[in-house]
């Protein structure tokens, strides 16, 4: 049986943190040697990708770790992504994770719609460069139907997306159900499992609302249960994301893809419990 991948994600902190910030971070990820550490883009200013190239230049030269940089583009142009792009390839990025970004009120939208159209144009400009996208168990917030979204999904396969890298769900029977479709309408890349270790009630509450996203009977009676007692909600949020990921690894799953937050104890906590599911 082949070992299953395991990445990690990080954002850039703010632009007014202390900067040994990511330092702290990345020292607190380094010993558990992820596939690849990705880092998240913001909406397209400069700021933002300076911040990811930078970032991904740190891990992939101070910390030998090969790292993927998001990119957004559904407020961006050429030029723009030109830019990115060459950053990116300064910094010495693994892979480019290519994705159209969120709606904001009244932004007016560029040359790249769909992320399918940002992944047809860097396989343009960089024929060699490995391109990543996002997928969703649940289906896309905007989608009517998960089968609509995930004929949209082939459609950015098959414009160059060579590993997806999926949402966030509490549900493992909603991934392999996503899977299941995936694969019937013949999308065969690499598909890692997004997992979002639960820190708070409250942000698993937004987070689910902002993307659609179902939290099951057993994970609402923890956020119930310890409400008022954020360190026994984290002690239990450790235990079922490891519990997901250990479900997810002996069904065969391409990948793991933590969601750090930035938080490097809790991602320890969890490597502590699945780790040897990885060793190779
Ligand atoms: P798309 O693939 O374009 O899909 C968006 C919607 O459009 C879907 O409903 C899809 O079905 C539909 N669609 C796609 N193609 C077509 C088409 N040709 N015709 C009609 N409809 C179509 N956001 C950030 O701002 N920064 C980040 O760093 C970031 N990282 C992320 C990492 C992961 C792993 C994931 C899962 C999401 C991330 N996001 C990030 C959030 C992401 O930007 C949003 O979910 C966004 O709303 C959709 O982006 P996408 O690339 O999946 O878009």
């Amino acid at each position: 049986m082949t070992t299953p991948m395991f990445s990690l994600e990080v954002f850039p902190p703010k632009r007014n943190a202390p900067v040994g910030t990511i330092y702290d971070t990345l020292d607190g990820l380094e010993d558990l040697k992820p596939d690849f550490i990705s880092v998240t883009y913001g909406h397209g200013t400069a700021a933002d990708r300076t911040a990811t190239a930078r970032i991904a230049h740190t891990i992939r030269s101070e910390y030998g770790i090969p790292t993927v940089a998001h990119l957004t583009a559904l407020y961006s142009d050429h030029e723009v992504i030109d830019r990115a792009l060459e950053m990116f390839d300064e910094a010495g990025v693994e892979a480019v994770l290519a994705l159209r970004g969120d709606e904001l009120p009244g932004a007016r939208v560029g040359v790249f719609p769909h992320a399918s159209d940002l992944v047809a144009y860097i396989r343009e400009k960089r024929p060699e460069l490995k391109i990543f996208g996002a997928c969703y168990p649940e289906g896309h917030y905007e989608s009517k139907s998960l089968d609509e979204d995930i004929a949209n999904l082939k459609t950015k396969v098959d414009a160059g997306a060579s590993h997806l890298i999926s949402q966030l769900f509490y549900d493992n029977d909603d991934f392999y159900r996503f899977l299941d479709k995936a694969r019937a309408a013949g999308i065969d890349v690499p598909i890692e499992a997004g997992i979002m270790p639960v820190r708070g009630a409250k942000s698993v509450r937004r987070m689910a609302e902002r993307n659609a996203s179902r939290i099951p009977a057993r994970l609402a009676a923890l956020l119930d249960k310890w409400a008022d007692n954020p360190e026994a909600l984290r002690a239990a949020g450790i235990n079922y994301a490891s519990e997901q990921i250990t479900d997810l690894v002996a069904h065969g799953v391409d990948g793991i893809h933590l969601y750090t937050m930035n938080h490097p104890a809790g991602t320890r906590r969890i490597w502590h419990n699945v780790g040897p599911l990885f060793t190779r």
